[in-house]
């Protein structure tokens, strides 16, 4: 961990971290927020008396199911269902499902408690949560992941609603999964509730940009922190990590604004490519085909891939780490900083270690923190509610120029909330500062529940 938890906040962290045994990304993530909120607490009496941090600490709601479901030859499986109903206080329970083997509580919980802040910081109204399940549907055919998605809603079902919680994608899931998990849900309830879920397809309730909104955030968030420093993307060589929704779209945005990325990743390798990354080509392998990153290089002369190996190892100024959590360690950080890197964006949730963290801070690389970077597609789930809502859709220009407006609010509210809690630059803390005073007089608007 990064450094001493403060003293005002320690006890609080041991109490979360003696109720919630081995959840260790959960601890981090509550870690990471305590250490900016003891400037707070200072200011705030009534949110200690009140035990406000307490309170957003602990899940409103935890809901763990058995999910059966039967192979495409007939072997029956049994997955683990989870929806941790974080935060309500600033709207409906909103946040993605993950469906990877790595998920397990603590994992949903960190993704739950990170959700709470970056939601709030989007200035939309919706609380925080997060779901999932250990299924993996790599290898799986479409009829498999449908009937794991019937038998995930049929549990899930009764816990939703437009008003309730109002789950989205994550690693895993995407439009088929939405799709299917959709059409369970009408079935069940005899109820076309289009706000119920987003990231829904174009053609039935779903918005313009939503698919596209996570890596064009980021990018737009990019584009303010630099800006600040009065630079722009023009001839930054940027890498991005993954190759996922939140990276395919992050490397078409960074394109349109001027920078090239470079090198893309997923669990095989990373491939580079010196002439800027095809985005048509590494669609088709991606989207299409469902295929990895060697297949790429295989197909374009100017690319190589690597087996194996760190993406942070190719020299860049911008690297936006867009795979998964804990994914940039303090060695990689170390790396990036050697080889010259001035800003890391973080598209993923969670994705830089906190020793990573660390070498930014001590090398003065710009760092976003993921709740503030790659808001912009729970912000896009949120405009896709308010077009549910009022049976509207609009335009992708004007759905585009609403993220690009939301992206830079939300970075102009970190840098301030840096500046005015003595920590200028600092949007860590800008954005836990941020977020969380948000929530928290909202918690103790609605008194002790
Ligand atoms: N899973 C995404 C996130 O981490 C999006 C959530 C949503 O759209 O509700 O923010």
């Amino acid at each position: 961990m990064s450094g001493e938890v403060p003293a005002t906040v320690q006890g609080i962290y041991e109490e979360v971290l003696r109720r919630n045994p081995g959840e260790t990304e959960f601890h981090q993530a509550v870690r990471e927020v305590l250490e900016s909120l003891a400037v707070v607490l200072g200011r705030h009496r009534e949110y200690t008396e009140m035990k406000t941090v307490e309170r957003i600490c602990e899940p409103e709601r935890q809901i763990i199911f058995r999910v059966p479901w039967q192979d495409d030859r007939g072997e029956v499986w049994i997955n683990r269902g989870f929806r941790v109903e974080f935060n309500s206080a600033l709207g409906p329970y909103k946040g993605g499902l993950r469906f990877h083997p790595s998920v397990n509580l603590g994992i949903v919980k960190f993704l739950g408690f990170e959700q709470i802040f970056k939601n709030a910081l989007t200035g939309m109204p919706i609380g925080g949560g997060k779901g999932g399940s250990d299924f993996d549907p790599k290898g799986r055919s479409d009829a498999e992941v449908m009937r794991f998605c019937q038998s995930f809603m049929t549990e899930l079902y009764r816990h939703l609603g437009e008003y309730t919680d109002v789950p989205a994608g994550d690693i895993g899931v995407g439009a088929r999964e939405i799709g299917y998990l959709f059409g369970q849900y009408k079935r069940i309830t005899n109820r076309y509730e289009s706000g119920v879920l987003t990231g829904k397809g174009l053609g039935w309730g779903g918005a313009l940009v939503r698919t596209e909104a996570t890596g064009y955030g980021a990018a737009f968030f990019a584009e303010a922190m630099m800006a600040a420093r009065g630079e722009t993307f023009e001839g930054k060589r940027v890498v991005i990590s993954g190759s996922g929704n939140v990276a395919v779209y992050g490397i078409e945005k960074v394109h349109q604004l001027g920078g090239t990325a470079v090198a893309c990743s997923d669990s095989s390798g990373y491939v580079v490519d010196e002439k800027g990354i095809d985005l048509d080509l590494l669609k088709q392998v991606k989207e299409v085909e469902r295929g990895r990153v060697d297949t790429y290089a295989q197909r374009r002369d100017s690319a190589t891939f690597v087996a194996g190996g760190s993406v942070w190892d190719v020299p860049c100024d911008v690297a936006i780490p867009s795979a998964t959590q804990n994914e940039l360690d303090g060695d990689a950080a170390a790396v990036l900083a050697r080889n010259g890197c001035r800003y890391v964006v973080e598209g993923a949730n969670m994705p830089a270690t906190p020793a990573a963290v660390k070498v930014f801070r001590d090398t003065g690389i710009g760092f976003a923190p993921g709740k503030a970077a790659n808001a912009g597609g729970v912000a896009t789930s949120a405009l896709e509610m308010q077009q549910n809502a009022s049976r509207d859709r609009w335009t992708f220009e004007h759905s585009e120029a609403r993220l690009a407006e939301i992206m830079r609010d939300i970075h102009a509210r970190c840098h301030e909330t840096a500046e005015e809690y003595g920590s200028p630059g600092d949007l860590v803390l800008g954005a836990n500062v941020a977020g969380f005073l948000q929530v928290a007089e909202a918690v103790h608007a609605h008194g002790l529940i």
